[in-house]
């Protein structure tokens, strides 16, 4: 008899809830099999761990008043059972992943299962394009906000503080997560399949569970592969930009890096750079923390607790690829292994959290990467930030206030500004969607002789601009005087030229 069938020859009762707690029953791994036996005689039998401890069947016949038989229970099927008579949610089926239907709304009606409440919230985030959910929970309410377009935006929400409480214990169950650990943080991840119009496709969500004052706090990302644009054209790159970068990518070896800070763009900048290399017949290994798309025919690897990214570049230079996508260059050891191997005949993509292109050097300078190595092996940096789309449903011609416009230029502009009224389809913001605006620094003669001399940033930056480099800012103020975001925007998302 396999150990999973021994839970099901029992009937769990809900009326145990009352009888022993759940921190208890946790604490000494044990749950109640059977029935709540009528009256207060009758034996009680109670899945364990370890049956054969008469000190704690003594102490829970003292905590039940009555007798009590141990019987042998594994781990998963003693929270399997103590999440049936808690009511907690259950996972449908461990290896199953949750259908999600894009027709859901998130409903106010009393009595909803944490169950419904969080597949029509996880519903609608994904069908509004939403990168990140996140639940706070406070004593009086609790606070639902989606991340769209870059921007948090609050969601109205049927959950209470008592019910969110039951659908993060079910988004625990989900992840495989411990769900009565309250103390520490916990990361987990669950995969969807979200129904759109007759097609499905698979979504994973990957979950920061965080203690709070009162409960928890959860954020979930949504990791959509329909989100990623695979197209260097479709990503806002301005033709002289992108002509240039996709000179850099059929680079034989070296480094080629997308920088900026989190969450404007970078992985979708590096898998729209390998799918164009897809087609050139070249050996494309990637490591990442985590996937977010799945490639056909690229070995992609996963960054674990055992294996980071050094191990996996490591363990990649055995098998000679001509391209590695490193997910991210955050320590001095990857950034040696990552400047020899683009000594060594390999191309490296990978990304740095530095705020302009020419930062990088100096961030790579940091990690230890000396400044021959560095001078020999940079091929190009991509600079990049997400400014928002005028939404097109509301789109009207504007003119730039003075007040506005003073912050970036010295006399009024000149162009074809545009701005939304605010529609329904844009619900009200005026904005739909994101375009990415860059800068490309470009390995050239000076620039390469002034890294390996040790030139500092501010000076290398003024050498860059001599050298064609051109701040990204220009690019943004050029997309707002075409139209396609505003100089509002611009001033939010990058910051203005001429502080007030
Ligand atoms: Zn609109």
């Amino acid at each position: 008899m396999s150990s999973f069938s021994e839970l099901s020859q029992y009937e769990l009762d809900t009326a145990f809830a009352d009888l022993l707690p759940l921190e208890y029953c946790v604490e000494k791994n044990i749950a109640p099999l059977g029935k709540v036996p009528e009256g207060t005689a009758g034996p009680v039998t109670i899945g364990a761990l370890t049956p054969g401890d008469t000190r704690l069947a003594s102490e829970v016949e003292k905590q039940l008043r009555r007798t009590v038989r141990l019987v042998q229970l594994n781990a998963f099927e003693i929270r399997r059972a103590l999440a049936v008579i808690h009511q907690l949610p259950v996972a449908e089926d461990d290896s199953d992943a949750i259908a999600l239907d894009a027709g859901r709304e998130i409903r106010f009606e009393p009595n909803q299962s944490p169950r419904e409440i969080l597949a029509d919230l996880l519903a609608v985030a994904i069908r509004t394009g939403a990168s990140d959910i996140h639940v706070e929970s406070y004593p009086a309410d609790v606070d639902l906000r989606f991340r769209i377009d870059g921007v948090l935006r609050q969601v109205p929400t049927p959950l209470s503080p008592e019910n969110a409480v039951r659908v993060i214990s079910r988004l625990k169950v989900l992840c495989g997560v411990d769900f009565a650990e309250n103390r520490r943080a916990l990361d987990g991840r669950f995969t969807t399949i979200f129904r759109e119009n007759g097609v499905a496709r698979r979504i994973d969500l990957r979950v920061t569970f965080l203690p709070g004052p009162s409960g928890a706090e959860v954020a979930i990302r949504v990791l959509d592969r329909n989100r990623f644009i695979l197209d260097l054209d479709g990503l806002g790159i301005s033709p002289d930009i992108a002509k240039r970068y996709r000179a850099l990518t059929r680079m034989p070896h070296g480094l080629l890096l997308a920088v900026g800070p989190t969450g404007v763009g970078k992985t979708t900048t590096l898998y729209a750079s390998v799918k164009s290399l897809q087609h050139d017949n070249v050996k494309i290994v990637t490591v990442e923390d985590p996937i977010e798309y799945e490639f056909t025919k690229v070995n992609q690897k996963n960054v674990t607790r055992t294996m980071g990214f050094a191990d996996w570049l490591r363990t990649f230079l055995r098998a000679n690829p001509d391209v590695i996508l490193v997910g991210e260059i955050r320590d001095s050891e990857t950034a040696e292994i990552a400047v020899r191997a683009a000594t060594t005949g390999h191309l490296i993509l990978s990304t740095l959290h530095t705020g302009d292109a020419i930062s990088a050097i100096g961030r790579l300078r940091a990690l230890g990467a000396a400044d021959d190595f560095l001078s020999d092996v940079l091929v190009g940096v991509l600079a990049q930030r997400l400014v928002r789309k005028v939404c097109e449903a509301c789109a009207e011609p504007c003119e730039p206030e003075e007040a506005v416009w003073r912050r970036f230029y010295d006399a009024k502009p000149k162009g074809t500004f545009r701005r939304g009224r605010g529609c329904a389809a844009c619900a009200g913001t005026g904005y739909s969607g994101q375009t990415g605006v860059y800068e490309l620094l470009v390995r050239t003669e000076a620039i390469v002789s002034e890294i390996a001399r040790g030139t500092t940033v501010p000076d290398l930056r003024h050498i860059a601009r001599r050298e064609g480099w051109v701040p990204l800012i220009e690019d943004a103020l050029a997309k707002a005087a075409a139209g396609v975001t505003t100089l509002e925007d611009v001033a939010r998302k990058i910051g203005v030229k001429n502080p007030l």
